[in-house]
């Protein structure tokens, strides 16, 4: 049997931090519109089939033209508005996926340097458990503090892992975890978590240290280096 597998793309972000007259998802980092990256190594998946891009209410058209037709993303078809947060911007995009997709990657349209081999791990492990992320080891120890700034307590090094997209779920699982959320009024600020949240597994497969999000002017910085670093 074919597995269909889709993608969202989410891209409807404020980009405030990034301090740009531009929105971050569209300034273009070697002459490519950011969220063009990501959407390239989608569309050159052969397991991907379909790329739902989430971009901010009226830039739809913007979208299609400038990063869509421009870099001819052939699985692109639809683009839909986001939400407030992040969270509903995700599920826009999930309620325009065809009923009988099987798998769903999720994917931030700020993190344009992961792989293929990152994303097939990643669907690999969601066809096994259901649920799966990439995450890289968290290289320093990390405490929890409260608001007053003090420690409350330290994670156990070796356990501790940054968490990136692409994640990728079975398609009823992760509509049924963002319904579940949403009655709830629960906001986390990435989709496994929401799974977590109805306890069942999350599988965790080795991301990337490039794998970064463009947040801040100095990702850029950092980005370019990628680039460069890359090439050679
Ligand atoms: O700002 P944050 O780190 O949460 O953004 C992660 C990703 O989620 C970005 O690609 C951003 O464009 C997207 N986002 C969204 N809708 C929002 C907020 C963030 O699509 N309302």
């Amino acid at each position: 049997m074919l597995v269909k597998i889709a993608a969202v793309v989410v891209a409807a972000g404020s980009g405030s931090r990034m301090g740009t007259k531009a929105k971050k998802q569209f300034l273009t980092l070697d002459g490519t519109p950011l969220v063009g990256y990501a959407l390239k190594i989608l569309d050159a998946s052969h397991m991907i089939g379909s790329i739902i891009v989430v971009v901010s209410p009226g830039d739809e058209e913007y979208c299609r033209k400038a990063v869509v037709d421009r870099l001819g993303i052939n699985k692109a078809a639809t683009i839909v508005p986001g939400g407030k947060e992040r969270q509903d911007s995700v599920y826009n995009g999930l309620l325009a996926l065809s009923h009988d997709t099987d798998i769903v990657v999720v994917h931030d349209g700020a993190r344009p340097f992961f792989s293929s081999a990152i994303l097939e791990s990643v669907i690999e492990a969601a066809q096994a458990h259901g649920a799966a992320t990439c995450a890289v080891p968290a290289k320093d120890t990390v405490k929890l503090a409260g608001e007053d700034g003090f420690v409350t307590g330290t994670l156990p090094r070796g356990c501790t892992w940054l968490v990136q997209t692409p994640q990728a779920f079975r398609y009823e699982l992760i509509i049924e975890a963002h319904r579940r959320a949403r009655e709830d009024n629960f906001l986390a600020a990435d989709d496994a978590a929401l799974v977590e949240l109805m306890n069942k597994p999350v599988k965790i497969v080795m991301g990337s240290y490039d794998n970064i999000k463009i947040t801040t002017p100095e990702d850029m910085v950092v980005a370019r280096t990628i680039i460069r670093e890359s090439a050679r």
